[in-house]
């Protein structure tokens, strides 16, 4: 039982939508946006992200929401 709760602590979804397993989160880039705390896959993930906070965010909730769907 325990461990099972262990393993979904260690599961987490990046913005761009990637869901990791087994990693821990603070190997990856984060960065604030409005009070909360986003993580990406990669520096190029969260360098698009800090060129334009307001535009990745919104696409990538979309692709979220469509993770079968390609643009
Ligand atoms: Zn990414």
């Amino acid at each position: 039982m325990n461990s099972e709760k262990a393993e979904v602590a260690r599961k987490f979804v990046v913005l761009c939508g990637r869901v990791f397993r087994d990693a821990d989160p603070k190997y990856f880039p984060s960065a604030q946006y409005r009070g909360r705390t986003l993580r990406f896959c990669t520096e190029s993930c969260l360098g698009a992200f800090l060129a334009d906070p307001d535009i990745f965010y919104k696409v990538h909730r979309n692709s979220e929401k469509n993770k079968d769907a390609k643009p």
